[in-house]
Order: C-alpha cells, then sequence, then structure tokens
C-alpha cells in the first residue's frame, strides 16, 4: 500500500496538467483497492459548487457537467462536515440524493474522503461499489493519508491549468491569486527569472527555447558524451564485473539514445521547451513506467534512468554557464533561494523575490530586506516550474502574489508602488537627523550588513557605525574559505567605510541555513546543531584565520568590535576570547601594533539570557539576536512557512526575556543592543526603547522609519506602552495597542504601508 500511495503522488506530481492529474488518480485509486467506481468532485476557486471532475466507473459525459451544492447529497455532506463518510448502503441515508443519469443507480455502498489543504476545503474523493458492505479501516486509512498528500499537489495543479488556460483568454485575464508570507515590504511588477539547484533534476523549470536548433545540437551533444561516459565506465570494471552485469551498460546506451529517451525530448524542444525542460519531463515520464512495474528488478530500473537522466543534466549545464539574462524588473523565483544566488544577481535589476518555501526569519529574507527587495516567502503553492518567463506581481505586504495580472491589478499596484516611492523619499529626511526622543535621549543607530551593496560610504552620515556585519556572507559567494588575506582586505574595507565609527565585525555563523558549498554539514536539525561558534571552535585553523584577519584589518582605523555568534556558555565564550588573545599576541609577536578590539556576546540561545549578567561581565557589550533567538524561545524554526503565524515577536515569552537580558547586561555596567530584526519595525521599536536598550543596529531600508518613530515618542511614553503590553500577554492585542500609538503618534502613514 505504501509503494502504491508513493507511485501515485509521484505520478501526479509530474502530470501536466489537472485533468491529467485527476484521472490518473482515480483510476490508480480505483485498481488500488478493487473498488468499483472512484470519482473526484471539486470545489473549484471561485465557485459555489462541487464538480465532478474525474471518474473511473461513472459516465464520462457527466465530468464537468454533474454539479452539487456544498451541502447536497452525501458528497456534500463529506465537504460540509469535512469528514470521512462511509456506508455499506448509501440510499438509506437521510442525506442520499440520486443524480440521475451518470449511472450510480447500482452503487451500494459508498466512501468519502475530504480533501483539505491549509484547512481550505478543494473537493471529495469518492469511492463506490455494488456489494452493500462498508469498507473496511486499511482502506479508509490508506484514502485518508492519500486525500492528505495528494491535497498540495491538485492545488498546485489547479493554479498551473489556471495559467495555461489564461493564456488563451488573453482580453479577460483573470488574477490568480497565490498566498505566501510577507517576506521584504514593497510591492514590484516584473518577469519571473527561476533559479534552481543545478544538480537537481527534478526542478528544473520550463523555459522557451531561444533557438530548437541549437537546443537539440547541445541536447545530442550532451547524450553522446555521458554515452561515452559510460562505455569507459564499462571499461574501467574491466575484470570485476561479470560479462552478464556487463551487458547493463550496453543497455544504457542504447537506453540513452532511444526514441523513448532521446526521440521524446527533442520532440518536446520541437514543441519550444529548452532541453534541460524537456529532458526532465521525459525522464520522469519514462522513469514513472518503471516505477510502476510490479517486478522489483524493474522497478530499480528506474533509479537509473533518473541517474541517467541527471547525468545528461550535468553535461548540458556545463555547456550552459551563461546565467539566466537579468533584465530589469526580474523577479527572482525559486523553490529555495539561497544568499548566494541572491547575491549574484545585480541590484538595479532585482524588482522582487519569492521563494517557495522559508519565512520571513529565513536569512534570505533578511538580506532581502537590507537590500530593500519586496519579498513573499512560504509560497508553497506556487507551481515554480512553470513560473520562467511569467509576469507576476510580488506585494511583500501582504505576502501575495498575483500571476498574468489583469490590467486592472497591474495599474492598481503600479500606483501602489509609486505611493510608496513618494513615502521613502518623504522619510528620507528622518534618516539625516539624530534618533533623539522627544524627551532628549539619543539611541546610537547602527547598520546591518553582510552584502557588498548594503554598507556604502555616504551612509556614515545616517548611522553610528556598524552593529553586525555578517562575515559569512562573504565567505558563501566563494567557492573556498577565503585566507587571511582575502579576508583583511574585506574586512579593512569595511572598517574603512565608517572609519570614525565602531564597526561590529561577527564571526562566522555559518550552518542552520547558511551553508558553504565547500564545506557540506548534513545533520537532521541544523538549526540545533553543528552552529556558529560551535564549527569555529572545532576548527581554530579557520577560526584563528579570521580572527588575525580582523584583527590586522583594524590596524588603520581602530574601530573594531568583535562579536561571537550561537554563545551557549561560559566555556564557548572563555574559549573564544582565549583565541582572539592568542591571535592579537601572534600578531604582536609578529611586529605588528595591533589594537585591543571591543568584544560582544550575541544573545540568541535560551541558555545565553539566564546567563546574560556573567556574559556581559567578560566582555564590553551584549547584542540581542532576535531572529534566532524567538526561534528557540518558542521552538518554531525562522524557516518553516507552516509555523510561520506562531514565531511572534511580541509573544510575552520574548517580552520576558529581554527585560532579563537588558536587566543582566545592565547589572554588569554593559551595554545591550539589538541587532536582530525585531530593532527594524516599527512597532516593537517602542517596546526595545520601553524595555532600555542602548543602542539598536537595523537594516539601512528601514532606517528612516525606525528614526521617525523614537524622534516621536518620549522614552516615558515607550516604558509605559512595554508596561501595558506584559500585561496585556495577547500577542495580536499587543500589536493592535502599538499599532494605535504609532497612529495617535501621527505616524498613520507607517501602519497603513506596512511598515510597522
Ligand atoms: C539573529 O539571530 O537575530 C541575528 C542577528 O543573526 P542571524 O539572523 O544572522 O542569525
Ligand atoms: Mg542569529
Amino acid at each position: 500500500m505504501l509503494r502504491t500511495l508513493r507511485r501515485i503522488v509521484q505520478e501526479v506530481n509530474s502530470a501536466e496538467d489537472l485533468t491529467q492529474a485527476l484521472n490518473l488518480i482515480v483510476i490508480e485509486v480505483k485498481q488500488a483497492i478493487a473498488v468499483d467506481v472512484c470519482s473526484i468532485y471539486l470545489n473549484l476557486p471561485d465557485s459555489a459548487e462541487l464538480t465532478l471532475m474525474a471518474t473511473d466507473g461513472l459516465d464520462q459525459a457527466a465530468v464537468g457537467q454533474t454539479k452539487l451544492m456544498m451541502n447536497e447529497g452525501l458528497v456534500g455532506l463529506v465537504a460540509e462536515r469535512s469528514e470521512p463518510v462511509n456506508l455499506s448502503d448509501a440510499s438509506s441515508h437521510p442525506h442520499f440524493k440520486l443524480i440521475e443519469g451518470i449511472g450510480e443507480e447500482s452503487f451500494h455502498s459508498f466512501l468519502g474522503i475530504p480533501i483539505l489543504h491549509h484547512r481550505r476545503l478543494l473537493g471529495v474523493l469518492v469511492v463506490q461499489h455494488t456489494q452493500e458492505r462498508s469498507f473496511d479501516e486499511d482502506h479508509v486509512a490508506f484514502l485518508i493519508t492519500l486525500a492528505a498528500q495528494l491535497a498540495a499537489s491538485i492545488n498546485t495543479a489547479e493554479i498551473t491549468g489556471e495559467l495555461s488556460s489564461n493564456k488563451t483568454r488573453l482580453d479577460k485575464k483573470k488574477d490568480i491569486m497565490v498566498n505566501g508570507i510577507a517576506g521584504a515590504p514593497g510591492v514590484a511588477v516584473g518577469t519571473a527569472v527561476v533559479v534552481f539547484p543545478e544538480a537537481d533534476l527534478e526542478a528544473v523549470p520550463d523555459r522557451s527555447a531561444k533557438s530548437v536548433p541549437e537546443e537539440i545540437k547541445s541536447f545530442r551533444e550532451a547524450v553522446s558524451q555521458v554515452q561515452q561516459e559510460i562505455v569507459n565506465l564499462k571499461e574501467q570494471m574491466g575484470g570485476l564485473l561479470p560479462a552478464e552485469d556487463k551487458v547493463l551498460f550496453d543497455a544504457y546506451t542504447l537506453m540513452l539514445g532511444s526514441d523513448s529517451l532521446a526521440g521524446a525530448t527533442e520532440r518536446r524542444i520541437e514543441a519550444g521547451n529548452w532541453a534541460p525542460g524537456a529532458l526532465r519531463a521525459t525522464i520522469m515520464e519514462y522513469s514513472l513506467g518503471f516505477d510502476a512495474m510490479e517486478d522489483h528488478y524493474l522497478r530499480e530500473r528506474a533509479g537509473d534512468i533518473r541517474d541517467m537522466g541527471q547525468r545528461v543534466l550535468a553535461r548540458l549545464l556545463s555547456a550552459k554557464p551563461e546565467q539566466p539574462e537579468f533584465q530589469e524588473g526580474t523577479i527572482l523565483i525559486g523553490k529555495e533561494i539561497s544568499a548566494t544566488q541572491l547575491a549574484e544577481i545585480p541590484r538595479a535589476q532585482l524588482a522582487g523575490l519569492v521563494c517557495a518555501s522559508g519565512s520571513n526569519s529565513s536569512h534570505v529574507a533578511i538580506l532581502a530586506r537590507a537590500l530593500g527587495v519586496p519579498t513573499v516567502m512560504g509560497a508553497a503553492d506556487l507551481p515554480v516550474g512553470h513560473m520562467d518567463g511569467q509576469e507576476i506581481i510580488v506585494d511583500g505586504y501582504q505576502g501575495t502574489i498575483y500571476l498574468q495580472p489583469s490590467s486592472g491589478v497591474r495599474a492598481e499596484f503600479l500606483r501602489l508602488a509609486e505611493e510608496e516611492q513618494e513615502l521613502s523619499e518623504g522619510l528620507l529626511g528622518e534618516a539625516m537627523k539624530p534618533a533623539t526622543t522627544k524627551d532628549g535621549l539619543t539611541l546610537p543607530i547602527y547598520a546591518n550588513g553582510g552584502l557588498k551593496s548594503d554598507l556604502l560610504p555616504n551612509q556614515q552620515a545616517l548611522v553610528d557605525g556598524v552593529g553586525l556585519y555578517r562575515t559569512e556572507v562573504p565567505f558563501m559567494v566563494r567557492e573556498h574559505f577565503p585566507g587571511e588575506a582575502e579576508q583583511t582586505e574585506i574586512y579593512a574595507s569595511i572598517l574603512r567605510t565608517f572609519p570614525n565609527q565602531p564597526v561590529t565585525l561577527r564571526t562566522l555563523d555559518v550552518g542552520g541555513d547558511k551553508s558553504l558549498s565547500y564545506f557540506p554539514i548534513e545533520e537532521d536539525n541544523p538549526f540545533l546543531g553543528y552552529r556558529g561558534i560551535r564549527i569555529s571552535l572545532d576548527h581554530p585553523e579557520i577560526f584563528m584565520t579570521q580572527l588575525r584577519a580582523m584583527l590586522r584589518a583594524s590596524i588603520e582605523t581602530q574601530n573594531l568590535h568583535v562579536l561571537f555568534p550561537m554563545i551557549s556558555s561560559m566555556q564557548e565564550l572563555n574559549e573564544s576570547l582565549e583565541l582572539l588573545q592568542r591571535a592579537r599576541t601572534e600578531l604582536q609577536e609578529e611586529g605588528l601594533d595591533i589594537p585591543s578590539p571591543r568584544t560582544g556576546v550575541m544573545i540568541e540561545v535560551p541558555s545565553a539570557v539566564y546567563l546574560a549578567e556573567q556574559l556581559a561581565r567578560k566582555v564590553d557589550f551584549l547584542s540581542v539576536g532576535t531572529n534566532d533567538l524567538i526561534q528557540y524561545l518558542l521552538a518554531v524554526d525562522r524557516n518553516n512557512a507552516r509555523v510561520a503565524d506562531l514565531y511572534d515577536e511580541n509573544h510575552p515569552a520574548v517580552l520576558c526575556a529581554l527585560k532579563m537580558i537588558v536587566e543582566g547586561g545592565h547589572k554588569a555596567g554593559k551595554s545591550v543592543s539589538i541587532c536582530g530584526e525585531m530593532a527594524s519595525e516599527a512597532t516593537s521599536v517602542l517596546l526595545l526603547l520601553g524595555v532600555g536598550v542602548d543602542s539598536l543596529s537595523v537594516s539601512m531600508a528601514s532606517l528612516p522609519s525606525i528614526k521617525w518613530v523614537i524622534r516621536s515618542f518620549t522614552r516615558v511614553r515607550a516604558q509605559e506602552l512595554f508596561e501595558r503590553a506584559m500585561e496585556i500577554q495577547e500577542p495580536g492585542e499587543i500589536r493592535k495597542m502599538l499599532d494605535k500609538a504609532l497612529v495617535d503618534a501621527g505616524l498613520g502613514a507607517l501602519v497603513r504601508a506596512g511598515k510597522h
């Protein structure tokens, strides 16, 4: 059963459209559990009814014609209750309604299973039998599991289907809306460019072939290279394999050149797809045929076919080193998008970003905010493979995407973008002023950075220095660990950009969702695993190189602050400080005059909250990494779209933790700064001001609004708001109170524009 289930889900995922997907399901299910009828009714978008979309067993002419109200008949009952209904004699049930003319009369037993996706009813899966017997528990369990697994695929297939039918409806386009999570504020209208991991055949998107003959030529070359590769492999195996096993290699070379693989791929290219997309579609279709086979040996061959496809793909892509062309107005789209992929596209060309996974605390979202790129994260229903080249609107305030927008919706969003531009320009004046509260307290405001383009000399006048430079970012865009000289140059250029201000360089913080291609870490629980300071302490050869480079870089400007990430114990801090001291001594012994840097600890792990005072006694400052602190305090993976609504900076536990950290730091006589994203949100800044933090480090894009907030309140008022929030306890209510405080203080424009 498990194998059947997996096969059906795989087949549905590679179906070309919704009709094909639904037909596959009804045929396969009818066969798998030996029933007389299997049908699917869907509640199509914008419809109040359930429409029979596919059936194996009832009259085919009824497909698309038979429609039921949401509470009509037994199918309606399943929909209304969102529960399975299992009956041995359907006609005796009070809800039974005979639908004339579809051939239902002879079936007695009925089992209906709701298909639910994110609490929304997509439809009902029904099986029927002529015999009067209720379905056994195994069948019910099988269909419930299948329906749960298929819901997401059906939803995505629905959107794909709408996309292609819209193409033929040129003058009357329908806006297709896909919901995700607001990742970075702003709206953008542009053209989708899909990025994908190169080694992954399944992730290759459809893309129009620029030149059919060229694509066919490179495909043929790639196939013959792989055929040669296989011949070489066979020879290498020499006497190691018995003759009958070596025959397999010949079979592979033949298969690669066969009409089923090569011929079918070329036909797909001729129909307009580029070679990698055509290859993916062919390999998926072909391998599924093998997957479905009963014979274990033949089933195993499906894996070989995919492996062969992967090899051809690698050849094809290495022959195509050029990146997709990034035009102005590019909306970057991917199932996953790494910080590296984001860094590769020139800022001027990048209008927006959509990621099918992740949430607004994922690193790519943080970088997008730093760059001011409207972003939607966690858009799981988006048919990424079909998006390349499509016009798309990104609403980074609401976390919504519009595909193939109508002219009316496009005009509305262009107007919004213009308004937003005006608000940003209006706020620019604020960025120049100091962040002084109405009762005269000036809060230093530092900048967060990591990308080349987010810390520039002209920002010196706007900020008091750099509060967080994520050194892992330059590590991520390279192909090996940068050496001491290279790192010294990178750090010196940042220290020199802000020569008279403190610049905080955080030591390497890889692991979690930040990976280095040349230092792979495979773990089940990466955020609770090998990350940040744990890696640095285990690898003094990497850590010492970095510390030496930071210290050398600071000789000229003497403004270095070193910040240690992910500290969870006194021992980790002590060891880090010892290594820093050792690096300094080594350099001094080499004759260099190294100034003593200031040091800080990131408070981003719950254990560090309880140790705040002791940790603070050992260093010069504490810096709270709210992004991680919130995920660890609330046990909510910052990258998991499914639990993103549980990630809440207004949670009372977060506010209590902040209070403890500030009190601990101050008891030790040290300053407490906030460098997580919480410091870049207008409402949260009121709470941070209220709890008594000494400075903030924010993304440049949010600097004007943050300064505006601070300048519009007294610290006393912020303290009142913090105390009130601690009493309210309910995050949604706290948010409303803070929004109201902004509106009352004349900052309603921030709330309306979603910059709160
Ligand atoms: C944080 O965790 O709040 C932080 C600033 O670090 P990062 O987002 O890079 O993990
Ligand atoms: Mg962190």
